[in-house]
């Protein structure tokens, strides 16, 4: 062996110990699940943009979504980090926690906002997965990012709220029995500042479904459940209001961080199950009298690929740490989420290189992850909007918009 290598050995087996995995018995119960839902579970789905209903139910009976429900409600009341390491083997395994990752984080908004009568009322059958609380309606089709300039209005009157407008690339909202609605109920223009007067209300969509709520599924590259949904004078209690009436705009925000963090390790899962099988493959696959992994243009692009993953990782691991902390944790989610959602497309890209022509075949599961990993730089944020936050909050450079 010579220096160098010897270097880079030892150089390698420290890196090893410096990212050892957290939360290993949850790592392996999750790969245990996850092995019920093979391939071609995933593709049949795909190929009929249906639901994992089977496979969400398993995670709900076995407690991997209501981890970050306090134990007092039922939950496992473990921080963001085990949640982290849950979603992450669900994507390396090959599937896609995207059906239900919301029913994880989206009752933040509930436990840090609600009252303590709605979360004694909402949060244990939460827990139990007996209510789905995982549509989350904020994205409208005209105000795209600019969230304060959202047209769906609710209107009080006497004990109710009737709110009309429409939203889109509302996801599950076929799949939950509540949703969290962001609405304004006072007009742009009227407030000091643009972000007061939109309120966050918890719609039950048993009720609200054909009465005032019309659902209209969206058809996507990839199987993704979201819709458009249209509010024709929809009444809501006012019982329903989370929080106060005009602040709702902070309480989404306070949200954005876990919802970030959580699909950062999504794609970090996404960027190893790539890493993973552009890597087996390249042993595998004999051409020109040898392993095309051989070829340093085929190990370079997978190599470098772990190291993206890799670096992207620890950044999801720092920024789910200062959360789980309770520290200010906005600028490292968003980086963690932009750098995991950039190193997931590398090795998505990468691996279906290092396939050839059968990375675009079905049955490898190449293709479909490829579509899957990319909605990440476009949501719940677009990379675009990352770099501006960056840019200003961060660099203090001057705001454009
Ligand atoms: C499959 C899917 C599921 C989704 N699920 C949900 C959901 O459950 N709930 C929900 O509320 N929303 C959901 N979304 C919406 C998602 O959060 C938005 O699509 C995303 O935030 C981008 O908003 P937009 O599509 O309106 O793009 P736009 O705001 O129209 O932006 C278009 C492009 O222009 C860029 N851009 C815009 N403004 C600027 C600027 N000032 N400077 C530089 N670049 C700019 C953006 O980065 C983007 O690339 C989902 C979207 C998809 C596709």
């Amino acid at each position: 062996m010579t220096w160098v290598s010897r270097r880079c050995t030892v150089a390698a087996e420290e890196l090893v110990m410096a990212t050892t995995e957290s939360h290993p018995e949850i790592r392996e119960a999750v790969r245990k699940l996850c092995a019920r839902f093979p391939g071609p579970y995933w593709r049949a789905l795909d190929r009929e943009r249906a639901y994992p209903t089977e496979f969400v139910n398993a995670l709900t009976e076995a407690g991997w979504l209501s981890i970050l429900i306090p134990e007092e409600y039922g939950g496992a009341g473990l921080g963001i980090s085990a949640a982290c390491a849950v979603l992450e083997e669900i994507h390396r395994s090959g599937a896609n926690g995207a059906a239900c990752h919301a029913q994880m984080y989206t009752m933040g908004t509930l436990l840090r906002h609600g009252s303590v009568e709605q979360k004694a009322r909402y949060l244990p059958k939460i827990a139990r997965g007996e209510l789905r609380l995982q549509a989350f309606g904020v994205t409208e089709p005209t105000s795209g990012t600019d969230t304060t300039r959202i047209q769906t209005f609710a209107k009080r009157g006497g004990d109710k709220y009737v709110v009309n407008g429409s939203k889109i690339w509302i996801s599950r909202a076929e799949h939950s029995d509540l949703m969290v609605l962001l609405c304004r109920t006072s007009p742009r223009d009227d407030t000091g500042k643009t972000s007061d007067g939109m309120s966050v209300l918890l719609v039950d969509m048993r009720e609200a479904k054909g009465n005032g709520l019309t659902i209209k599924p969206v058809r996507t590259m990839l199987n993704h459940a979201t819709t458009e949904l249209f509010f024709d004078n929809l009444e809501v209690p006012v019982d329903n209001l989370i929080g106060r009436e005009g602040a709702g705009f902070k309480y989404i925000l306070d949200g954005m961080n876990a919802e970030r963090i959580l699909i950062a390790s999504e794609c970090i899962g996404d960027g190893r199950f790539f890493v993973d099988r552009a890597a087996a493959y390249a042993k595998d696959r004999s051409v020109f009298g040898g392993p095309i992994g051989e070829n340093q243009g085929v190990q370079f692009p997978i190599a470098r690929a772990h190291v993206q993953v890799t670096a992207a990782s620890l950044m999801v691991d720092h920024a789910a740490q200062l959360y789980d902390a309770g520290q200010p944790c906005g600028s490292e989610a968003n980086m963690a989420k932009m750098t995991a959602s950039e190193a997931s497309w590398y090795a998505a890209d990468v691996c279906l290189q290092t396939h050839g022509g059968f990375g675009f075949a079905e049955e490898y599961d190449i293709e479909r992850k490829f579509r899957e990993t990319r909605l990440y730089q476009v949501a719940p944020i677009s990379t675009n909007l990352i770099l501006s936050h960056v840019a200003t909050h961060v660099l203090g450079m001057p705001k454009s918009f």
